[in-house]
Protein backbone atom coordinates (compact mmCIF):
# COMPACT_ATOMS: atom_id res chain seq x y z
CA UNK A 1 0.00 0.00 0.00
CA UNK A 2 1.55 3.62 -0.84
CA UNK A 3 -0.15 4.80 2.24
CA UNK A 4 -0.11 8.34 0.06
CA UNK A 5 -3.59 7.67 -0.70
CA UNK A 6 -6.32 9.07 2.10
CA UNK A 7 -9.60 8.14 0.49
CA UNK A 8 -11.00 5.70 -1.59
CA UNK A 9 -14.58 6.12 -3.59
CA UNK A 10 -15.33 3.41 -5.39
CA UNK A 11 -18.16 3.57 -7.77
CA UNK A 12 -19.84 0.69 -9.35
CA UNK A 13 -20.93 1.23 -13.06
CA UNK A 14 -23.13 -0.58 -15.53
CA UNK A 15 -24.07 0.83 -18.60
CA UNK A 16 -23.36 4.33 -17.50
CA UNK A 17 -22.23 5.92 -19.94
CA UNK A 18 -24.43 8.84 -20.28
CA UNK A 19 -23.98 9.81 -16.40
CA UNK A 20 -20.31 9.29 -15.85
CA UNK A 21 -18.86 12.64 -17.32
CA UNK A 22 -21.21 14.46 -14.89
CA UNK A 23 -20.54 11.89 -11.70
CA UNK A 24 -16.38 12.29 -12.59
CA UNK A 25 -17.20 15.80 -12.22
CA UNK A 26 -18.94 16.21 -9.11
CA UNK A 27 -17.27 13.69 -7.43
CA UNK A 28 -14.21 15.44 -8.43
CA UNK A 29 -15.37 18.84 -6.64
CA UNK A 30 -16.22 17.40 -3.79
CA UNK A 31 -13.17 15.26 -3.12
CA UNK A 32 -10.92 18.15 -4.05
CA UNK A 33 -12.42 20.27 -1.81
CA UNK A 34 -11.88 17.86 1.29
CA UNK A 35 -8.06 18.67 0.63
CA UNK A 36 -6.31 15.55 0.90
CA UNK A 37 -5.33 12.93 -1.85
CA UNK A 38 -7.88 10.59 -3.26
CA UNK A 39 -8.83 8.09 -5.41
CA UNK A 40 -11.84 7.59 -7.48
CA UNK A 41 -11.98 4.04 -8.49
CA UNK A 42 -14.58 3.09 -11.28
CA UNK A 43 -15.03 -0.54 -11.64
CA UNK A 44 -16.67 -1.25 -14.89
CA UNK A 45 -19.29 -3.88 -14.18
CA UNK A 46 -19.39 -5.28 -17.79
CA UNK A 47 -21.20 -3.02 -19.51
CA UNK A 48 -22.26 -2.99 -22.92
CA UNK A 49 -22.03 0.47 -23.80
CA UNK A 50 -18.89 3.12 -23.85
CA UNK A 51 -18.74 3.15 -20.20
CA UNK A 52 -15.27 1.25 -19.87
CA UNK A 53 -13.98 3.69 -23.10
CA UNK A 54 -14.98 7.06 -21.68
CA UNK A 55 -13.56 6.20 -17.91
CA UNK A 56 -10.60 5.10 -19.60
CA UNK A 57 -10.18 8.48 -21.24
CA UNK A 58 -10.62 10.23 -17.72
CA UNK A 59 -8.44 7.46 -16.40
CA UNK A 60 -5.43 8.68 -19.09
CA UNK A 61 -6.04 12.77 -17.70
CA UNK A 62 -6.52 12.54 -14.25
CA UNK A 63 -3.98 10.37 -12.28
CA UNK A 64 -6.53 10.00 -9.42
CA UNK A 65 -8.84 8.09 -11.64
CA UNK A 66 -8.79 4.37 -11.67
CA UNK A 67 -10.60 1.72 -14.04
CA UNK A 68 -11.05 -1.50 -12.87
CA UNK A 69 -12.81 -3.11 -15.85
CA UNK A 70 -14.83 -6.38 -15.37
CA UNK A 71 -14.43 -9.32 -18.15
CA UNK A 72 -18.28 -9.56 -18.09
CA UNK A 73 -21.42 -8.32 -15.66
CA UNK A 74 -20.27 -10.02 -12.12
CA UNK A 75 -23.26 -7.43 -10.66
CA UNK A 76 -23.22 -4.74 -8.68
CA UNK A 77 -22.10 -6.14 -5.02
CA UNK A 78 -19.18 -8.44 -6.46
CA UNK A 79 -18.23 -4.59 -8.36
CA UNK A 80 -18.23 -2.97 -5.03
CA UNK A 81 -15.98 -5.81 -3.58
CA UNK A 82 -13.43 -5.53 -6.32
CA UNK A 83 -13.35 -1.72 -5.56
CA UNK A 84 -12.53 -2.99 -1.69
CA UNK A 85 -9.81 -5.23 -2.99
CA UNK A 86 -8.34 -2.46 -5.43
CA UNK A 87 -9.01 0.41 -2.43
CA UNK A 88 -5.50 1.92 -0.85
CA UNK A 89 -7.00 4.89 0.96
CA UNK A 90 -7.36 5.19 5.15
CA UNK A 91 -10.98 5.54 4.47
CA UNK A 92 -13.56 4.26 1.54
CA UNK A 93 -16.60 5.45 0.29
CA UNK A 94 -19.20 3.60 -2.23
CA UNK A 95 -21.48 5.16 -4.24
CA UNK A 96 -23.43 4.79 -6.93
CA UNK A 97 -23.14 5.85 -10.32
CA UNK A 98 -26.26 7.76 -10.95
CA UNK A 99 -25.75 10.71 -8.74
CA UNK A 100 -28.83 9.54 -6.40
CA UNK A 101 -26.44 9.27 -3.70
CA UNK A 102 -25.64 13.25 -3.80
CA UNK A 103 -21.32 13.40 -3.51
CA UNK A 104 -21.73 16.20 -1.35
CA UNK A 105 -22.59 14.08 1.39
CA UNK A 106 -19.20 12.27 1.75
CA UNK A 107 -17.84 15.45 3.08
CA UNK A 108 -20.24 14.79 6.02
CA UNK A 109 -19.29 11.37 6.03
CA UNK A 110 -15.57 12.07 6.41
CA UNK A 111 -16.84 14.74 9.13
CA UNK A 112 -17.85 11.62 11.46
CA UNK A 113 -15.10 9.10 10.36
CA UNK A 114 -12.81 12.15 11.80
CA UNK A 115 -14.90 11.89 15.05
CA UNK A 116 -14.11 8.00 14.84
CA UNK A 117 -16.83 6.81 13.78
CA UNK A 118 -15.64 3.59 11.88
CA UNK A 119 -18.66 2.96 9.05
CA UNK A 120 -20.99 5.62 8.28
CA UNK A 121 -23.95 4.65 6.23
CA UNK A 122 -25.97 6.81 4.66
CA UNK A 123 -29.73 6.60 5.57
CA UNK A 124 -32.69 7.82 2.85
CA UNK A 125 -34.76 10.07 4.29
CA UNK A 126 -36.88 10.07 0.96
CA UNK A 127 -37.02 8.70 -2.36
CA UNK A 128 -37.50 11.14 -5.14
CA UNK A 129 -38.72 10.14 -8.60
CA UNK A 130 -38.44 6.47 -8.03
CA UNK A 131 -41.73 4.55 -9.11
CA UNK A 132 -44.21 3.54 -6.09
CA UNK A 133 -43.05 -0.37 -7.03
CA UNK A 134 -39.70 0.34 -6.15
CA UNK A 135 -40.56 2.26 -3.19
CA UNK A 136 -42.93 -0.46 -1.92
CA UNK A 137 -40.77 -3.31 -2.71
CA UNK A 138 -37.99 -1.60 -1.15
CA UNK A 139 -40.13 -0.95 1.85
CA UNK A 140 -41.17 -4.23 2.51
CA UNK A 141 -37.87 -6.00 2.06
CA UNK A 142 -35.83 -3.72 4.66
CA UNK A 143 -38.82 -4.88 6.81
CA UNK A 144 -38.77 -8.12 5.87
CA UNK A 145 -35.15 -8.57 6.03
CA UNK A 146 -34.90 -7.13 9.70
CA UNK A 147 -38.06 -9.25 10.97
CA UNK A 148 -35.95 -12.52 9.82
CA UNK A 149 -32.16 -11.99 10.68
CA UNK A 150 -30.31 -11.48 13.86
CA UNK A 151 -28.44 -8.98 12.33
CA UNK A 152 -29.05 -5.66 13.00
CA UNK A 153 -28.89 -3.93 9.37
CA UNK A 154 -30.38 -0.65 9.47
CA UNK A 155 -33.42 0.14 7.55
CA UNK A 156 -33.47 2.59 4.67
CA UNK A 157 -29.91 2.42 3.82
CA UNK A 158 -27.88 1.22 0.58
CA UNK A 159 -24.79 0.90 -0.05
CA UNK A 160 -23.71 4.50 0.12
CA UNK A 161 -21.39 4.86 2.85
CA UNK A 162 -17.31 5.49 4.08
CA UNK A 163 -15.89 2.75 5.94
CA UNK A 164 -12.30 2.49 7.77
CA UNK A 165 -9.57 0.94 6.51
CA UNK A 166 -10.02 -1.68 9.35
CA UNK A 167 -13.56 -2.54 8.58
CA UNK A 168 -12.34 -2.71 4.88
CA UNK A 169 -9.56 -5.23 5.25
CA UNK A 170 -12.23 -7.69 7.33
CA UNK A 171 -14.87 -7.43 4.96
CA UNK A 172 -12.51 -8.47 1.80
CA UNK A 173 -11.29 -11.54 4.42
CA UNK A 174 -14.93 -12.73 4.27
CA UNK A 175 -14.58 -14.83 0.73
CA UNK A 176 -18.87 -15.47 0.38
CA UNK A 177 -19.80 -15.38 -3.37
CA UNK A 178 -23.08 -14.48 -2.71
CA UNK A 179 -22.52 -11.04 -1.07
CA UNK A 180 -25.28 -9.27 0.82
CA UNK A 181 -22.10 -6.22 1.16
CA UNK A 182 -24.21 -4.01 3.46
CA UNK A 183 -25.21 -6.83 5.71
CA UNK A 184 -21.71 -7.67 5.81
CA UNK A 185 -20.53 -4.55 7.03
CA UNK A 186 -23.73 -4.49 9.60
CA UNK A 187 -22.92 -8.38 10.74
CA UNK A 188 -18.46 -6.88 11.21
CA UNK A 189 -19.81 -4.38 13.39
CA UNK A 190 -17.02 -1.56 15.04
CA UNK A 191 -18.56 1.60 15.41
CA UNK A 192 -21.24 2.91 13.31
CA UNK A 193 -23.28 5.83 12.68
CA UNK A 194 -25.34 7.37 10.03
CA UNK A 195 -25.69 10.32 7.51
CA UNK A 196 -29.19 11.32 6.67
CA UNK A 197 -29.86 12.38 3.22
CA UNK A 198 -32.51 12.93 0.37
CA UNK A 199 -32.45 10.66 -2.17
CA UNK A 200 -31.96 11.98 -5.95
CA UNK A 201 -33.47 11.18 -8.97
CA UNK A 202 -31.39 9.16 -11.47
CA UNK A 203 -29.16 11.93 -13.05
CA UNK A 204 -29.65 9.19 -16.58
CA UNK A 205 -30.52 6.51 -18.62
CA UNK A 206 -32.65 3.92 -16.31
CA UNK A 207 -32.58 1.82 -13.18
CA UNK A 208 -29.96 -1.38 -13.97
CA UNK A 209 -32.01 -3.03 -11.23
CA UNK A 210 -34.98 -5.04 -13.15
CA UNK A 211 -37.26 -6.85 -10.61
CA UNK A 212 -35.37 -10.26 -11.85
CA UNK A 213 -32.28 -8.56 -10.26
CA UNK A 214 -34.46 -7.86 -6.92
CA UNK A 215 -35.33 -10.75 -6.42
CA UNK A 216 -32.24 -12.34 -6.37
CA UNK A 217 -30.65 -9.49 -4.36
CA UNK A 218 -33.73 -10.12 -2.01
CA UNK A 219 -32.73 -13.67 -1.79
CA UNK A 220 -29.06 -13.50 -1.14
CA UNK A 221 -29.36 -10.86 1.77
CA UNK A 222 -32.15 -13.28 3.50
CA UNK A 223 -30.37 -16.40 2.64
CA UNK A 224 -27.18 -14.70 3.36
CA UNK A 225 -28.50 -13.86 6.99
CA UNK A 226 -31.04 -16.16 8.22
CA UNK A 227 -32.60 -19.82 8.66
CA UNK A 228 -35.66 -18.86 9.27
CA UNK A 229 -36.85 -19.66 5.85
CA UNK A 230 -35.41 -23.23 6.77
CA UNK A 231 -37.78 -23.13 9.56
CA UNK A 232 -41.01 -22.82 7.94
CA UNK A 233 -40.95 -26.29 7.21
CA UNK A 234 -40.32 -27.39 10.37
CA UNK A 235 -43.55 -25.57 11.88
CA UNK A 236 -45.53 -26.34 8.92
CA UNK A 237 -45.05 -29.58 8.98
CA UNK A 238 -45.57 -29.76 12.18
CA UNK A 239 -49.08 -27.57 12.32
CA UNK A 240 -50.36 -29.56 9.31
CA UNK A 241 -49.43 -33.43 10.68
CA UNK A 242 -50.98 -32.11 14.38
CA UNK A 243 -54.39 -30.70 11.38
CA UNK A 244 -53.66 -33.89 10.05
CA UNK A 245 -53.92 -36.30 12.70
CA UNK A 246 -57.41 -34.95 14.00
CA UNK A 247 -58.43 -34.97 10.59
CA UNK A 248 -57.91 -38.56 11.16
CA UNK A 249 -59.56 -39.10 13.59
CA UNK A 250 -62.61 -37.35 12.63
CA UNK A 251 -62.70 -39.72 9.16
CA UNK A 252 -62.14 -42.92 11.25
CA UNK A 253 -65.37 -41.94 13.69
CA UNK A 254 -67.26 -41.06 9.86
CA UNK A 255 -66.04 -44.58 8.93
CA UNK A 256 -66.96 -46.80 11.99
CA UNK A 257 -70.00 -44.53 13.21
CA UNK A 258 -71.54 -42.71 10.29
CA UNK A 259 -72.14 -43.51 6.50
CA UNK A 260 -71.20 -40.76 5.33
CA UNK A 261 -67.65 -41.67 4.08
CA UNK A 262 -68.16 -42.18 0.56
CA UNK A 263 -68.36 -38.61 -0.23
CA UNK A 264 -64.68 -38.10 0.61
CA UNK A 265 -63.55 -37.21 -3.23
CA UNK A 266 -63.58 -33.81 -2.85
CA UNK A 267 -61.57 -33.45 0.17
CA UNK A 268 -59.25 -35.90 -1.09
CA UNK A 269 -58.34 -33.52 -3.59
CA UNK A 270 -58.42 -30.39 -1.99
CA UNK A 271 -55.68 -31.90 0.62
CA UNK A 272 -53.14 -32.99 -2.22
CA UNK A 273 -53.50 -29.70 -3.59
CA UNK A 274 -52.55 -28.31 -0.84
CA UNK A 275 -49.46 -30.52 0.42
CA UNK A 276 -48.07 -31.07 -2.83
CA UNK A 277 -47.74 -27.04 -3.06
CA UNK A 278 -46.45 -26.64 -0.01
CA UNK A 279 -44.18 -29.69 -0.26
CA UNK A 280 -43.21 -28.12 -3.66
CA UNK A 281 -42.56 -24.74 -1.69
CA UNK A 282 -40.43 -26.17 0.76
CA UNK A 283 -38.02 -28.01 -1.88
CA UNK A 284 -37.99 -24.64 -3.55
CA UNK A 285 -36.90 -22.78 0.15
CA UNK A 286 -34.24 -25.95 0.40
CA UNK A 287 -32.73 -25.31 -3.32
CA UNK A 288 -32.29 -21.43 -2.58
CA UNK A 289 -29.51 -22.56 0.45
CA UNK A 290 -28.37 -25.60 -1.26
CA UNK A 291 -27.84 -23.70 -4.62
CA UNK A 292 -25.34 -20.89 -2.48
CA UNK A 293 -23.83 -23.70 -0.54
CA UNK A 294 -22.88 -25.28 -4.24
CA UNK A 295 -21.58 -21.47 -5.35
CA UNK A 296 -19.61 -21.17 -2.42
CA UNK A 297 -17.82 -24.89 -2.37
CA UNK A 298 -16.94 -24.31 -6.18
CA UNK A 299 -14.30 -21.67 -5.32
CA UNK A 300 -14.19 -19.66 -8.41
CA UNK A 301 -12.95 -16.10 -7.96
CA UNK A 302 -15.45 -13.21 -7.38
CA UNK A 303 -15.14 -11.69 -10.22
CA UNK A 304 -12.44 -11.60 -13.77
CA UNK A 305 -10.82 -8.54 -14.15
CA UNK A 306 -10.11 -7.67 -18.01
CA UNK A 307 -7.86 -4.60 -17.35
CA UNK A 308 -6.87 -1.79 -15.03
CA UNK A 309 -5.97 1.59 -15.84
CA UNK A 310 -4.49 4.48 -13.70
CA UNK A 311 -2.04 2.45 -11.48
CA UNK A 312 1.70 3.25 -11.81
CA UNK A 313 3.52 -0.32 -12.58
CA UNK A 314 4.88 -0.40 -8.78
CA UNK A 315 1.51 -0.07 -7.40
CA UNK A 316 0.28 -2.48 -8.89
CA UNK A 317 2.81 -5.18 -7.53
CA UNK A 318 1.21 -4.23 -4.41
CA UNK A 319 -2.35 -5.33 -5.31
CA UNK A 320 -4.00 -7.14 -3.18
CA UNK A 321 -4.03 -10.97 -3.71
CA UNK A 322 -7.90 -11.76 -3.94
CA UNK A 323 -7.76 -9.84 -7.34
CA UNK A 324 -4.23 -10.77 -8.50
CA UNK A 325 -4.98 -14.28 -9.90
CA UNK A 326 -7.13 -13.68 -11.95
CA UNK A 327 -5.19 -10.42 -12.94
CA UNK A 328 -1.74 -12.57 -13.66
CA UNK A 329 -3.95 -15.50 -16.34
CA UNK A 330 -4.88 -12.50 -18.22
CA UNK A 331 -1.57 -10.81 -18.12
CA UNK A 332 -0.31 -14.81 -19.99
CA UNK A 333 -3.78 -14.27 -22.30
CA UNK A 334 -3.15 -10.82 -23.58
N1 LIG B 1 -24.70 -1.69 -11.11
C1 LIG B 1 -23.62 -2.55 -11.35
N2 LIG B 1 -23.87 -3.81 -11.84
C2 LIG B 1 -25.13 -4.28 -12.07
C3 LIG B 1 -26.23 -3.41 -11.78
C4 LIG B 1 -25.97 -2.14 -11.29
O1 LIG B 1 -22.47 -2.18 -11.15
O2 LIG B 1 -25.28 -5.41 -12.50
C5 LIG B 1 -24.43 -0.34 -10.59
C6 LIG B 1 -25.11 0.78 -11.36
O3 LIG B 1 -24.33 1.20 -12.46
C7 LIG B 1 -25.24 1.85 -10.30
C8 LIG B 1 -25.45 1.04 -9.03
O4 LIG B 1 -24.98 -0.27 -9.31
O5 LIG B 1 -24.05 2.61 -10.16
C9 LIG B 1 -26.89 1.01 -8.59
O6 LIG B 1 -27.72 0.62 -9.67
P1 LIG B 1 -29.04 1.40 -10.05
O7 LIG B 1 -28.88 2.86 -9.85
O8 LIG B 1 -29.45 0.99 -11.42
O9 LIG B 1 -30.05 0.80 -8.98
P2 LIG B 1 -31.25 1.56 -8.26
O10 LIG B 1 -30.73 2.86 -7.76
O11 LIG B 1 -32.29 1.73 -9.32
O12 LIG B 1 -31.65 0.62 -7.17
MG1 LIG C 1 -29.79 4.23 -8.86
Amino acid sequence: MSGQIKYSVIVPMYNEEEVIDHTYGRLKEVMDSAGEPYELIFVNDGSRDRTADKTALIASVDPNVRLIDFSRNFGHQIAISAGMDYAEGDAIVVIDADLQDPPEIILAMIDKWKEGYEVVYGRRLKRKGETMFKKLTALAFYRLLRSMTNVDIPLDTGDFRLIDRKVCDVLRGLKEKNRFVRGLISWIGFRQTSVEYVREERFAGETKYPLKKMIGFALDGITSFSYKPLKIATYLGFFLSLGSFIYLLVVLYQRLFTSTTEAGWTSIVAINLLFNGIILILLGVIGEYIGRIYDESKDRPLYIVRETLGYKEQAAQDRPERAEAPRRANQDGR
